[in-house]
This record gives C-alpha cells, sequence and structure tokens, in this order.
C-alpha cells in the first residue's frame, strides 16, 4: 500500500480515502462517488478491525464478504482496495492505542467502553499507510466522526475530514452491514428509529425546547414496536458531544436501538437557531 501511495504522491497525484469493515452499501459508495469527484485516486479499505469490538460483541460474526466486496468496489469505481489482515495490523507484542478523551465518554462510548479506542488507533493506523490528502466518513456514526476529527487536529495529520449525509433505504431505516442481522419483523418495524427522529426535528421546530420531552417523543415512537429495546436516546451539543439542557444552539439527537441482535444506530442535527 505503501509503495503505491508513494508513487502516487511522485505523480503528484491526490488520493481521497474510505475506511470501511467491508460488507459494502450504497452508505460507503456514496462516500467513493464524492471522494472520486474530489480527488485522482480513491484509496477503499476493507478491514473488520478487532479492537473496536468488546467482549461479547459481534466481531466473530460480523458479515464479511470479500468477493462481492471487491465486485462492487471496482464496479463503483474504487482505485485501490486495502485489505490488510489482522495479523499485519495487530503483529503479535502490539503495544500502542490512541484514545480521544472526553469525546468518547458519552453516546456509544459509555455503552462501549473500548470502541472507539479501536476506531481511532485502526484510523490512524491506516491515515499513516495511506497518507490521503481527504479522508470521507459518513454522518451516521456522528461520534465516530467527532472524535476522529479532534485525532486528526491533535495529532497534527494533514487530512481533511469530508463527511457524507446518512444513506437511507426508501422507508428510512439507515443503511449498516448490520442490517443483515434483522429478522422479517425486525425489519418491518425498524424504520421507527427514523421515523422517531423526525417527529423531534417537527417538535423542535414547532417550539420544543425541552430535551426531556423530546427524548419522550422518541421514546414513546420507537416503543410502539415490541420488538426493539432502546439503548439510549440523548440530545447533545453538536460540536461538544455533552447533554444539553435545553434546546437553544445545534444539536445532535442520537439513538442507538436493539432489534434483537442487531443494534442500529441514527441521528439527526437539528440548528435549534
Ligand atoms: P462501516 O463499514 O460501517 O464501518 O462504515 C464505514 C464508513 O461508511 C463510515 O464512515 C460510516 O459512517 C459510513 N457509513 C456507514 N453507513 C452509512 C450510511 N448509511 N450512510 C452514509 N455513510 C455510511
Amino acid at each position: 500500500m505503501r509503495k503505491e501511495t508513494d508513487k502516487l504522491r511522485s505523480q503528484k497525484k491526490s488520493i481521497g480515502f474510505v475506511p470501511t469493515m467491508g460488507c459494502l452499501h450504497e452508505g460507503h459508495f456514496s462516500l467513493v462517488r464524492r471522494s472520486k469527484q474530489e480527488n485522482d485516486v480513491t484509496v477503499l479499505s476493507i478491514f473488520v478491525n478487532p479492537t473496536q469490538f468488546g467482549l461479547g460483541e459481534d466481531f466473530a460474526k460480523y458479515p464479511r464478504d470479500k468477493k462481492n466486496d471487491v465486485l462492487l468496489a471496482i464496479k463503483n469505481g474504487v482505485d485501490i482496495i486495502f485489505y490488510p489482515s489482522v495479523k499485519k495490523m495487530y503483529p503479535e507484542r502490539y503495544l500502542t492505542y490512541i484514545t480521544v478523551e472526553k469525546l468518547s465518554d458519552g453516546l456509544c462510548g459509555a455503552r462501549r467502553p473500548t470502541h472507539f479506542r479501536g476506531v481511532t488507533t485502526i484510523v490512524g493506523k491506516l491515515l499513516n499507510i495511506i497518507s490521503p490528502q481527504r479522508m470521507y466518513l459518513g454522518q451516521k456514526d456522528a461520534q465516530q466522526v467527532a472524535i476522529l476529527k479532534q485525532m486528526i487536529y491533535d495529532l497534527h495529520i494533514p487530512v481533511k475530514v469530508l463527511v457524507g449525509a446518512t444513506i437511507r433505504e426508501t422507508d428510512g431505516l439507515a443503511l449498516s452491514s448490520r442490517n443483515k442481522y434483522l429478522s422479517p419483523q425486525e425489519r418491518v418495524d425498524s424504520p421507527l428509529v427514523f421515523q422517531a427522529l423526525c417527529m423531534a426535528k417537527e417538535a423542535i421546530r414547532r417550539g420544543q425546547r425541552k430535551p426531556t420531552v423530546i427524548q419522550e417523543i422518541i421514546k414513546t415512537h420507537i416503543k410502539k414496536s415490541k420488538l426493539a429495546r432502546i439503548d439510549y436516546v440523548e440530545c447533545v451539543d453538536a460540536t461538544t458531544l455533552l447533554p444539553v439542557k435545553h434546546i437553544h444552539q445545534t444539536v445532535l439527537i442520537a439513538v442507538a436501538v436493539f432489534f434483537g441482535k442487531a443494534r442500529l444506530i441514527d441521528n439527526i442535527v437539528i440548528d435549534a437557531k
């Protein structure tokens, strides 16, 4: 990978980078398309990163389909697929991790305590190897975006982060590799999550400013499915990710909901000003 990117740099070609865990879908390809518009070469990495999965989480079961991913990546115009092995990325005696404090504490970080340490470590390593000018991330993982931007700023990594909108099924469900875990009935119920976020947005538009009321609106709607188990519904400042007591700024409303084995996350950013 280094040889390739060194060559590209010597030819003064710009590199756009899309990190993924594979099982590729339109959410990933929307980022690829944007990268292709803005760079000479687009690199897509596929790596199911063990260090971002906690004990008892779905690392072993996470969907992997290398053959199909490679076909789809080529079809969507990816120039280079970087597909390293776990052994290469984490050899024996591996000891170094990157931690972004504070931003990793709440939301998903509170429920998955080692998750973001794994994300920042692997993305830091991938950026070192690939040295892209631009990296493309999805808004669906809003906390991940905030943490990675902070890491890049703090560690002086010379890369620009571009954030793509969340791509959804026609009924509103955010695309995710983990949607494969949904049973037919869970899939039918799953659009409740985005519907609930839209109801929250409408309530704020009509003047509601109390996070507790917004949270209740969301919870009540999602609980219409007997199959849903809410992990969290939070209303936080979009920059600090700290909970707000009164909605008067740009807020991130983020939710995580279990449907059976699938833990779905989604969010919406609302400018209350
Ligand atoms: P993943 O393979 O799930 O780790 O995701 C790789 C990248 O794709 C991350 O930057 C995600 O935020 C982004 N992504 C995943 N799902 C979507 C989606 N539905 N819309 C936009 N971006 C997405």
